[in-house]
């Protein structure tokens, strides 16, 4: 028997472990998660808050990054609205479930999950996942639509077994599961044609006379005359407000995000429209933990121009002084409050991401009047509105002024706006640093994403990445900046990223090197997908270093970029490798050097006698990059090689690597 067949072997075991350890299993998981606030106590029992309230319908969601609770929120805000329905929309977490079966039989239940890593429940989840393994629910009538990504192998899967799950438990599926996909980047266009089935369909079960078509507030907005030190001015938590002495939180978690210094920036390529930019934060001086492979979470904020650019489009004052009070005591503020109009803009809502039909569709009603019937139709017109508007790449202001012809879109009520657009998150970067080489500092290597639109002739740009590169000019020399497309304001609210800071939090990833230094590892990352292998490989010397590394397992890094311009680190390499004594071997794939493109999969071809041999002798494979076409390519090559080298199908072989991922020896960080 050799590594390989152990691996599928050992993959089953361990299966069984997980199954039998799950409550352990989940519980150590939970302790190295974001954020752990799930509250039990009585008081959040879901069926008495239903009564309390007056509910009549229950809209329940578990997110991960903020996208299925979008989804669940707009789908509830619709519900009340245009049918008139009581809502109670709640994150599963924080709710007492375990009375759930005791829910009168005509309240219709509308779950919304995202699915996380290897087709997990997010992390919030757990106890929800685990009630419904065990539920009884046979009076219980529910419609569900999960948030995935296809590139992945366990696509949509928590809500696959969610209605699994709840198929055993005897409750009612009312339409059908909808699945949206974020690797086909249609999530939205699948919910749109998934709610509209399931509202015909529910049509059958409850009393959906449409009310009205108009938007009605959920929030009392109230103007206040002056900003006081209770004011927020950007600051994401009251923690950093004068009225709580700008004091730091002491535990980070994506509640309480930790306003970071960055020691250290610098531009680690720039060719004409690309940059890579490596950013360290210095966590010398808090309470910030994290592991070599971990991610970092980054809170961006809008840039200067289309802070403006918005307010234009809308004929908004920037310096008004806002309150916003739920007319709903059930709901919760989107957003800090009191706060201003500029404020907002900047710090709290996503401005200039891609549009949405149903946004449109809401906003349509303000539309100037000429043009207020084609804006309605278009909003109704699938085809039409991808090509109009998403094939156009506009940001929300572009589409409306575009539509208006420049004319402002001056009708639209502020709290309109506030509760159609999303709410700004948290972009995610795989660490490059190590945590044992680089305890005191967190490293990031970031691709800036950037466009011009060929319409407006404006840029289309990714915020985090922009904003990065504007601190990285800043910090070594001011007066570059002007370079860039855009300016942030980077001094922050009351001057609090003030000598360049940003707020972090980490979210720790079972993407790990193992325990046994003797496991040979192989790793794939071309591009930004290099940045854990960075930190994988500095944790190794720092071993070597520190006398922990006899008898360690060799380690092939496979690399991609384009030419010698591109090639991350590519002074670091060298010595890494002499530091680990001939156990690292970098193979590069430069893909524009010759006629013939050269990726990382056609690398690992030519290398395959050596792969097959590391796995045989049971080496750990990681891919991290691309989800959309690198994994895919990789994994394709892997399974070929296996497939060959055992004589076995491809579906064998393609069943091998799925029993290495339950057993963490096929690891992906992709996105
Ligand atoms: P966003 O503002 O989120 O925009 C995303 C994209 O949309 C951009 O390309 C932007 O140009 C485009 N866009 C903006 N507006 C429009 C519009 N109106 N219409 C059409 N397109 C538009 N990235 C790295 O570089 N390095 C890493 O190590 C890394 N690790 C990651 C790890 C994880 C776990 C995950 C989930 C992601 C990782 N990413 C990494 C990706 C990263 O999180 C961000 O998605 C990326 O940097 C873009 O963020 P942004 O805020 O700059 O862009």
């Amino acid at each position: 028997m050799n590594g390989t067949d152990l691996v599928v072997l050992s993959a089953i075991l361990v299966a069984a472990i997980i199954y039998l350890k799950f409550d352990t299993l989940k519980e150590l998981i939970l302790s190295n998660d974001d954020d752990i606030s799930a509250t039990h106590g009585g008081s959040n029992d879901i069926v008495q808050m239903m009564q309390d309230n007056d509910k009549n319908y229950l809209v329940l969601y578990a997110s991960q990054t903020g996208t299925a609770e979008d989804y669940a929120k707009r789908f509830a805000k619709e519900l009340k609205s245009k049918f008139g329905l009581n809502v109670l929309c709640q994150d599963v977490e924080n709710v007492d479930l375990e009375n759930l079966h005791n829910l009168p039989s005509h309240i219709i239940v509308s779950f919304f999950i995202s699915t996380y890593g290897e087709g997990d429940f997010p992390d919030g989840a757990v106890n929800f996942e685990q009630y419904l393994s065990t539920a009884q629910l046979s009076d219980l009538k529910y419609t569900l639509f999960g948030l995935g990504n296809y590139t992945y192998e366990f696509f949509n899967m928590a809500a696959k077994k969610a209605l699994k799950m709840l198929t055993e438990a005897d409750a009612t599926l009312i339409g059908k599961l909808g699945l949206g996909d974020d690797g086909k980047g249609t999530t939205e266009e699948d919910y749109l044609s998934w709610k509209e089935e399931t509202l015909e369909t529910l049509h059958g079960f409850i009393n959906l006379s449409e009310e009205s078509t108009g938007f009605k507030p959920s929030f009392k907005l109230s103007f206040v005359d002056k900003i006081s030190d209770d004011t927020y001015l950007g600051e994401l938590t009251s923690d950093y407000l004068p009225s709580n002495n700008f004091t730091p939180p002491t535990t980070v978690s994506a509640k309480h995000p930790y306003v970071t210094p960055i020691a250290h920036a610098k531009e680690l390529f720039k060719s004409v429209g690309r940059n890579c930019i490596h950013t360290e934060f210095d966590i010398s001086n808090t309470t910030i933990k994290y592991q070599t492979g971990d991610h970092i979470a980054i809170w961006p904020f809008n840039a200067n121009e289309k802070v403006e650019q918005f307010m234009t489009t809308f004929a908004l004052q920037p310096n008004k002084i806002f309150n916003l009070e739920p007319l709903d005591p059930t709901m919760e503020l989107p957003f800090p409050c009191p706060t201003t109009i500029e404020t907002a803009l900047r710090y709290y809502l996503e401005i200039t991401g891609p549009v949405s039909r149903e946004c449109l569709s809401v906003l349509s009603e303000f539309a100037p009047s000429e043009i207020k019937e084609y804006v309605i139709s278009l909003s109704k017109d699938k085809d039409a509105f991808a090509q109009e508007i998403t094939a156009k790449k506009f940001n929300l202001a572009d589409a409306l002024l575009y539509l208006s012809q420049g004319q402002a879109w001056s009708q639209v009520p502020w709290e309109c706006l506030i509760e159609t657009l999303s709410i700004i998150t948290p972009r995610y970067y795989s660490i490059s640093s190590a945590s044992n080489a680089d305890p005191s500092t967190i490293h990031v290597t970031s691709i800036v994403e950037n466009d011009t639109n060929e319409i407006t002739g404006s840029p289309t740009l990714g915020v985090t990445t922009n904003l990065l590169r504007n601190i990285s000019l800043n910090m070594n020399d001011p007066n570059s900046t002007k370079i860039m497309p855009v300016q942030y304001d980077i001094r922050g609210p009351r001057n609090l990223y003030g000598g360049h800071k940003l707020p972090i939090h980490i979210r720790h990833s079972p993407f790990k090197l193992p325990t046994d230094l003797s496991i040979p590892i192989i790793m794939i990352g071309p591009g930004t997908g290099v940045a854990p292998f960075r930190g994988f490989i500095r944790d190794r010397v720092h071993s070597v270093g520190s006398g922990d590394a006899n008898n360690m397992g060799k380690m092939m890094l496979f690399y991609g970029c384009r030419n010698e311009d591109d090639f991350l680190y590519q002074e670091e390499w060298p010595e890494y490798s002499s530091k680990l004594d001939g156990n690292f071997e970098m193979i590069v794939a430069l893909s524009r050097v010759s006629d013939k493109k050269c990726y990382v999969q056609h690398k690992l071809k030519e290398r395959q006698q050596d792969l097959v041999e590391l796995l045989n002798q049971g080496a750990n494979i990681y891919v991290c990059g691309d989800a959309v076409r690198m994994a895919k390519d990789v994994q394709r090559s892997i399974c070929e090689m296996i497939s060959q080298d055992k004589g076995i199908s491809i579906e064998d072989a393609g069943e091998m690597i799925k029993a290495m991922k339950i057993n963490g020896k096929y690891q992906e960080d992709v996105w």
